[in-house]
Formats: C-alpha cells, sequence, structure tokens
C-alpha cells in the first residue's frame, strides 16, 4: 500500500487500456461531463488483428461521431462466403437479407487506423488520454471509495491516479481478470491462429470484392480480409495441435504450407506477396468468472473472447463499452442504484458470448456446414441466422423463435446422422485438448 500514499491526478473513471472497448467507453463519458483518464500501455497507431467488423457495429460508430471517418479508411463488406472442400459450390450470405434490412453493410478495417480514429476521438471529447503508459497495479478502497491505480510510463516515470470507477478494457492482457484470478480457459473451445498480411491476392469482384471469404479445411479455417489499400489479410485458425506441429519452422513457412492444405485460397493467393511479419496467437479462448465488481467492470476481452469466426470481437466490445458507460454513468449518479445497474450490465454482456457460441462450438461440425453451405428460409431461419452474423444479437429483431427452430432442425440433422455425429463430437472433444504452445507469441 505505501506506492499508493500520494495520487499524482484523480479522475471519476480510470480506464485501462485504448482499443475499441476503452476508447468507446472513454469518450461516451467524457461526453457526459464526466473527468476520464485513458491510459494505454502502446502507441496509436499499432498493429492489432481482427479486421473485420459487423454490420451491427455502424450504428455505435454513428453514435459516437465517427462513422464518417471509418467510412473513409474502410473497405465496403456487405456479405461472407463460405468456401468447404466437402461442397462443390460456395455459399454467400448478403447481410442485406438479414431480419433487419436496415443494416445491409459493415467494414474492413486496418485496426491501426481504426483504433486511432477511436482513441482520437475520445481525446477530442476531452478524455485524458496517455499513451506508452502501462497499468500495472490498481488497489481498489475501503468503503465504496474508488481506486488507486498505478502506471508506468516509458520514460520510467510512475503516476498513480485516483478514480471514483475503474473500467477495465486491457483486451486479452485481462489486467483486473488476471489480478482477481477470475480469467478461466475456456473448457468448451480452444484454438490458435496464425497470420499475415497480403499483397496481390485475387478478390471477388463487385459488390463482392470486400467481402470476407472463409475457408474450411482439414485443421480448422482461414479468414480472407480485403482491406481498403489493396492489402489482404489472411489467417488461419487451427485446432492447438496443428500450430503445434509448427516444430522449428519459421511462421512465414509453415502459414505457407497451411495454405498450401487449401487448394482454393491457395489459387487465390498464387500471385501474393506477403508483406507483413507473420504472427501467431494461441490458447485464446477464456472467459472472466465475472463481469464486474465494486467499482470496476471489465469490457469486451478484459471479459472474455472465444473465437474470431464470427467476426465479433469488436462489435461486442464497443457494445460492452455503450452499456457499460451507462452502468458508470447510474453507479456514480444515483449510488442507491448501483446493484440493479450492474446486474443489468452483467446480463447483458452475457447475451452476445451466448449467442455467439452456440454457433462458433459447432462451426466445424458437418451438419452445421450443411446447413451453412445449403441455406432455407423456412420459418425465417436464414434471415435469423444472418441477423446473429450480422450481430444484430441485441437489438428487437424477432430472431429468437426462428433461432430456435434452426437450432431444432440442427439437433434432429445430428440425430438423423447420428454416427456422424458421434464422430464429430468424438474428434472435436480430442482437437480442443490443451497443447503445450511454448513459442508462440500472443499479441
Ligand atoms: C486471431 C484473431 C482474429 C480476430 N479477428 C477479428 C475480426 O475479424 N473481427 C473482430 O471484430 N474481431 C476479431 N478479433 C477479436 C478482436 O480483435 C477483439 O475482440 C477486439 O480487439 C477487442 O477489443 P478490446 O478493446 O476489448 O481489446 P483490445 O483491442 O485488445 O485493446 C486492449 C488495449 O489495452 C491495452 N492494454 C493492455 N494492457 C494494458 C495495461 N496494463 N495498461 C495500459 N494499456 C493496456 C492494449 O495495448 C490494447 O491497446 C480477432 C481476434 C483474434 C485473436
Amino acid at each position: 500500500m505505501d506506492t499508493f500514499s500520494a495520487a499524482t491526478s484523480n479522475c471519476d473513471v480510470l480506464v485501462i487500456g485504448g482499443g475499441p472497448a476503452g476508447s468507446t467507453a472513454a469518450a461516451l463519458l467524457a461526453e457526459r461531463g464526466y473527468r476520464v483518464t485513458l491510459l494505454e500501455k502502446a502507441h496509436h497507431p499499432r498493429f492489432h488483428i481482427g479486421e473485420s467488423l459487423l454490420p451491427a457495429n455502424l450504428p455505435l460508430l454513428e453514435k459516437l461521431g465517427v462513422a464518417n471517418e471509418v467510412k473513409a479508411i474502410g473497405m465496403e463488406k456487405w456479405g461472407a462466403e463460405f468456401i468447404s472442400p466437402w461442397h462443390d459450390h460456395k455459399q454467400t450470405f448478403e447481410f442485406a437479407e438479414a431480419m433487419d434490412k436496415s443494416m445491409p453493410m459493415a467494414y474492413q478495417v486496418r485496426r491501426s487506423e481504426f483504433d486511432e480514429i477511436l482513441i482520437r476521438n475520445a481525446s477530442r471529447k476531452n478524455a485524458r488520454v496517455v499513451e506508452g503508459c502501462q497499468v500495472q497495479d490498481v488497489n481498489f478502497l475501503p468503503n465504496h471509495a474508488g481506486a488507486l491505480v498505478q502506471a508506468r510510463n516509458d520514460d520510467g516515470s510512475v503516476e498513480t491516479v485516483h478514480a471514483r470507477f475503474v473500467l477495465d478494457a486491457s483486451g486479452r492482457d485481462t489486467f483486473l481478470g488476471n489480478r482477481f484470478k477470475a480469467k478461466q480457459r475456456n473448457k468448451k473451445h480452444n484454438s490458435t491462429a496464425i497470420y499475415g498480411h497480403f499483397a496481390g491476392a485475387e478478390r471477388n469482384t463487385g459488390k463482392a470484392k470486400g467481402n470476407i471469404s472463409i475457408f474450411w479445411f482439414e485443421h480448422g479455417w482461414f479468414w480472407f480480409i480485403p482491406l481498403a489499400d489493396g492489402t489482404t489479410s489472411v489467417g488461419a485458425v487451427s485446432w492447438p495441435y496443428y500450430l503445434k506441429t509448427r516444430n522449428k519452422k519459421s511462421l512465414e513457412q509453415f502459414l505457407q504450407e497451411t495454405i498450401d492444405l487449401c487448394t482454393p485460397l491457395r489459387e487465390r493467393l498464387q500471385h501474393a506477396q506477403l508483406t507483413s511479419p507473420v504472427e501467431a496467437t494461441g490458447n485464446f479462448s477464456y472467459v472472466c468468472d465475472r463481469t464486474h465488481g465494486s467499482n470496476y467492470l471489465l469490457l469486451g476481452d478484459a471479459y472474455t473472447f472465444i473465437d474470431p469466426v464470427f467476426s465479433s470481437g469488436v462489435m461486442l466490445a464497443m457494445q460492452s463499452a455503450f452499456i457499460g458507460a451507462d452502468t458508470v454513468d447510474t453507479c456514480l449518479r444515483h449510488p442507491q442504484q448501483a446493484a440493479a445497474a450492474m446486474k443489468k450490465f452483467d446480463r447483458t454482456m452475457r447475451i452476445g458470448p451466448k449467442e455467439f457460441s452456440w454457433f462458433i462450438y459447432r462451426v466445424t461440425n458437418p451438419t452445421m456446414r450443411d446447413m451453412f453451405m445449403g441455406p432455407r428460409n423456412i420459418f425465417h431461419v436464414k434471415e435469423a441466422l444472418l441477423s446473429v452474423l450480422a450481430g444484430d444479437v441485441y437489438g428487437k429483431t424477432p430472431i429468437r423463435g426462428p433461432l430456435l427452430i434452426f437450432k431444432g432442425i440442427y439437433y434432429i440433422v445430428s440425430l438423423l446422422n447420428f454416427r456422424r455425429t458421434f464422430l464429430a463430437w468424438r474428434m472435436r472433444k480430442h482437437n480442443i485438448r490443451v497443447v503445450d504452445e511454448a513459442g508462440v507469441a500472443v499479441n
């Protein structure tokens, strides 16, 4: 406690991390007149993986007042296509066919540019933004007196901030989750990724040129994300055992060999050159055992991350910031309503991960693949599926009934193909086992 004897500054809300969750929450709270300090350990623009946004992101960008800036750097994404080695056609989903027709598109973005727009927006709204400043310790004070937060600047100087409320938006660093030992491995899922940027990839044409392509292959799936400047982001998400087979090969060589396993992707990259270092991340599926506590909330990836297959991470992070900002506002303005507000925050935080995880856990299952590759719109199930793919899981869109029917069909088809279902279940159980991933860098 000694190091916390004197705060160098005070604020109402201290935000740990200036990614989409932290910068969004900082902007919203500063706009409401709170004194907000946002500490970000990196300097923007900085690289981050996660370049494909969902249509449900767009209303959030409008509300933040950054929609035009994002439009200027974004590649229009009108849909998603799935390519499967077990099917002889590709399947394209257009967001315009979702239940809510008002959100027909999204963007692919370079995260260095996108995240910089968001953090500069927080500054513009009068949040105090400090980059190159890593939070190292948080001590919550008794009697709801807030917290003392200690952070180290790049030049070695240390600052201590007294905050009435702390928002942990530290992403996969999960600062408070680690501190409270609240972070748990997701026992139902486990995957790894290896990825890089390419120039000269063969893209779709016309309106489909910005679509994300998902290619299934034997060990998982690939993303192919066209960015506005001609670069294409390509990554393989695989079961952990597969990344482990890299042994001493360079990441570049291993990514190339992995691409070679997927003929349709290899063809689209045959004239492409790698333009970035190749990176890999391991075992990234986790959840914290809480969303909040006395005087703090966990936002975005600081609470949970499951899998990138439906490109939901940035939308969930920003959505959590919107609900988080409302929650902090209630807690600070009407402390007697804090418990109810936290409860509501908790409920809302769990909606997105729950909705997406049902699909994520099954997306490599043959029954689910068949349903994706041959979708039918009986009882609006295709529209509802598209609404989930668009990230429209919080609103008033009536997706629940059709989704129940979709799930019912899935279970019936699985039962009718019992042997295939059993083998797939057994294989998945084997695939999600934890393997030692020494040598895999986490970004
Ligand atoms: C392989 C892969 C592919 C993905 N693809 C997609 C995709 O296509 N679309 C999508 O929407 N999502 C994708 N995601 C997920 C997406 O990247 C995240 O969900 C999203 O970035 C979460 O935002 P956040 O603000 O919670 O965290 P982050 O964006 O990670 O931001 C956290 C920030 O906190 C800072 N920080 C951390 N610790 C500290 C500290 N102690 N002090 C100060 N600052 C700190 C970090 O530097 C960082 O800037 C992908 C994820 C992975 C792993």
